[in-house]
C-alpha cells in the first residue's frame, strides 16, 4: 500500500528525516530542516547526481544517437550574485506570481492556488467565487456563496463552468470574491509579487546596497561561462553543473517539502553549437528521464510533458517536464520534478548585450540613476569554434531538477506497507521503504545475533571496518526481528548477523530488505557484497 502525504510527513518526523525547520517556536512556513536520515539520503541524491552527470562521465566517447563526445564539469557559485544578474536574466521584473490578501485571515495567498470556480451570473456573464485554500470546507462555501449571490434556492442545483485554468480569462478582478461566508468581499485584487528575497550588502542599506538571494542556481554558471571556458581548456559541447540553495518567497508554500522557500537545486547548462542544440535537447530529455528509472522511480508514477508553443517562455525553445504522481495529487495528475529547456542564446546574449526591456522602446526602462535597467556586461560570448571552423554565440540546454521534490518522489514512490503472509500478530505487516542502495542514508546495518559468546566483539569489529567507507550501523537491542523491522522503515538494504557460526567458521548471515532473502557469504566478503549491492 502506498502511503498518503500526511502518513509520509508523520514518517518523515518520526525516523528522523525531516523536521518544521524552528520547530520548537512553532515552525516558519515554507522551510524545512533534514534530520539525521534526510540529511544523509539528500546528500546521497545530489552525490549521485553529481558522479551522473559530472565525475563519471566519459568525455572521449560520443554516447548512441549524438553528435560528438563533450565534456562535463562543475562549479560552485555564490548565491548572493551583482543585482544586475536578475535585471538581465528577467527575475526582476518578469519572476511574480500574482497574489491576493485576504482582509479575515491575514494571510495572502497565490492566486491560482485559491480554490475557485466559475459561475455564470444573472446576466450570463462569467463570474470566479474563490475561497481561500486553507478554508474548512471550501466547497461547501463555495456552494453557499453562489446560492446566495444568484438567488438559488436550496432545491436547485449550482451550475458550475469549468475551473480556473487561464488567469488571464480573469479581466474583472472585482468578481473574486470573499473566501469566508461575510457579506462584503474581503480579498484584495490580485496583484504581482516578486518572488525574490531582498537583502542588504553592508551596514547602510540604502535603496543602492539591495541584493537578492539567488532564485536559482543557473545564473551563476552564465555569469562563469567564460571563466570556465578560458582557465579549464575546455571545448565545446561542454556542460557545466551545479548544485546550490535557491530562495523563492512563495506565497503559498506547500504540500511538505514540494514547494517550500528555501530548496537545494540541481543544475546544468550545456552549452554546444546552436545547429546541434535540438538534438542535444532530446538527448538530455532521455538521459534525465533515465536517471530517475535506474534509481528505482516506477515508469508508472513518472510522466514527460512537453510544453505547448502557448506555455514556453518567450526565449525558449522548447520545454519538457518531467512529472511524478506525487499522492497529494488527484488521481491521473502530475507535478513538476525536473524541467528540461532548450535555452538558445538568450541567456549569454543578455549578460553580454543587454536583455531587451519590457519597455519599449528598450531605452526607456532607465533605473534610478538613469542608466538603463537590463544592460549587460558588455563581455563577449562568442565562440571560437577551432573543430569546427565557425564562431558563434552557444546555444544552452538546461536541465534544472529540484534535489528536495526529488528526495519527494524516492521517498513517496519507495516507501510501503506490505504485507507478510496471513499469520497475524505483530510480524504480518512492516513499513519499508525500497530505496535504491546507492540513495540509502544507512547502507547496512549489523548485528550480533546475542549478546554474548564474542558476537558483539565480532560485530563490533566488522561495524568498525565497515564505517570506514560506509555509513552503516550497529545495533543489539531487542529481537532480531525487531531490529530487521527498524532497519527495513529507513531503507536499510541489507542486514548482516553475526552468530555462532561467524564465530566458528568466519561466515555471516546477510538478509536481503527487499527479498527478505537470507544467505551465508564469507565475513571478509562483506564489504565486496555490499559494494556490488550498491554499485550493482
Ligand atoms: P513550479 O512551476 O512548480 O513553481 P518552476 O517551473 O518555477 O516550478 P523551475 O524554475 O524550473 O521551477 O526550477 C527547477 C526545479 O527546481 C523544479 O523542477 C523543482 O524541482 C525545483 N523547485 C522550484 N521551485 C521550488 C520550490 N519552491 N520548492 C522546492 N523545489 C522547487
Amino acid at each position: 500500500r502506498r502511503l498518503s502525504l500526511e502518513e509520509i510527513v508523520s514518517y518523515c518526523r518520526r525516523r528522523g528525516f525531516i523536521y518544521q525547520a524552528s520547530e520548537i517556536y512553532g515552525g516558519i512556513n515554507g522551510f524545512w530542516d533534514f534530520g539525521p536520515m534526510g540529511a544523509e539520503l539528500k546528500r546521497n541524491i545530489k552525490q549521485t547526481w553529481w558522479e551522473d552527470m559530472v565525475t563519471r562521465h566519459n568525455p572521449l566517447v560520443a554516447p548512441a544517437g549524438t553528435p560528438s563526445p563533450f565534456e562535463m564539469t562543475g562549479i560552485d557559485s555564490s548565491i548572493i550574485q551583482h543585482p544586475q544578474t536578475w535585471r538581465v536574466s528577467g527575475h526582476s521584473d518578469l519572476f511574480s506570481d500574482m497574489m491576493v490578501d485576504c482582509h479575515e485571515t491575514k494571510k495572502r495567498y497565490r492566486f491560482d492556488h485559491l480554490a475557485g470556480r466559475w459561475i455564470k451570473d444573472r446576466e450570463g456573464n462569467p463570474l470566479f467565487i474563490a475561497a481561500a485554500p486553507d478554508a474548512p470546507d471550501a466547497d461547501a462555501f463555495l456552494d453557499q456563496r453562489a446560492r446566495k449571490l444568484l438567488g438559488i434556492s436550496k432545491s436547485r442545483e449550482v451550475v458550475w463552468d469549468s475551473p480556473l485554468t487561464d488567469l488571464a480569462e480573469l479581466d474583472d478582478f472585482a468578481n473574486v470574491l470573499a473566501p469566508h461566508a461575510s457579506e462584503k468581499g474581503t480579498l484584495t485584487e490580485p496583484r504581482e509579487f516578486n518572488l525574490m528575497f531582498k537583502t542588504y550588502i553592508g551596514a547602510m542599506q540604502t535603496a543602492a546596497d539591495a541584493a537578492f538571494l539567488r532564485p536559482e542556481t543557473a545564473q551563476g554558471i552564465f555569469l562563469n561561462f567564460r571563466n570556465v571556458l578560458d582557465s579549464g581548456r575546455f571545448a565545446l559541447p561542454l556542460g557545466i553543473a551545479q548544485i546550490g540553495k535557491s530562495f523563492r518567497n512563495e506565497i503559498t508554500p506547500r504540500h511538505f517539502i514540494f514547494r517550500s522557500r528555501e530548496f537545494e537545486q540541481m543544475e546544468m547548462e550545456f552549452f554546444c553549437p546552436p545547429e546541434t542544440s535540438h538534438q542535444w535537447y532530446k538527448y538530455w530529455q532521455q538521459r534525465r528521464l533515465d536517471w530517475y528509472l535506474d534509481l528505482g522511480l516506477r515508469r508508472e508514477n513518472i510522466r514527460v510533458r512537453e510544453h505547448e508553443a502557448s506555455e514556453l517562455s518567450h526565449y525558449a525553445l522548447g520545454t519538457t517536464d518531467i512529472e511524478y504522481a506525487y499522492p497529494f495529487m488527484a488521481d491521473g495528475e502530475f507535478g513538476e520534478l525536473e524541467g528540461i529547456a532548450n535555452r538558445g542564446a538568450f541567456d549569454l546574449n543578455s549578460h553580454s548585450m543587454g536583455r531587451l526591456a519590457k519597455a519599449d522602446p528598450p531605452e526607456l526602462a532607465l533605473d534610478e540613476n538613469g542608466a538603463p535597467l537590463h544592460r549587460g556586461s558588455g563581455k563577449n560570448m562568442v565562440y571560437n569554434d577551432v573543430a569546427r571552423g565557425e564562431k558563434y554565440v552557444p546555444y544552452v540546454i538546461e536541465p534544472a531538477a529540484g534535489a528536495d521534490r526529488a528526495l519527494l518522489a524516492f521517498l513517496c514512490d519507495a516507501l510501503e506497507i506490505e504485507k507478510l503472509g496471513e499469520g497475524g500478530g505483530e510480524d504480518s505487516e512492516r513499513a519499508v521503504l525500497h530505496i535504491h542502495p546507492r540513495l540509502a542514508p544507512v547502507k547496512a546495518a549489523i548485528f550480533p545475533l546475542v549478546k554474548k559468546e564474542g558476537m558483539p566483539e565480532a560485530a563490533r569489529d566488522l561495524f568498525g571496518a565497515m564505517k570506514r567507507k560506509w555509513n552503516v550501523t550497529y545495533d543489539e537491542k531487542g529481537s532480531i526481528g525487531r531490529r530487521y523491522r527498524r532497519a527495513d522503515e529507513v531503507g536499510v538494504p541489507v542486514c548482516i548477523t553475526i552468530d555462532d557460526e561467524t564465530i566458528s567458521q568466519g561466515t555471516v548471515t546477510v538478509r536481503d530488505r527487499d527479498t527478505l532473502e537470507q544467505q551465508r557469504i564469507k565475513l571478509d566478503d562483506c564489504p565486496a557484497y555490499l559494494d556490488k549491492l550498491i554499485e550493482g
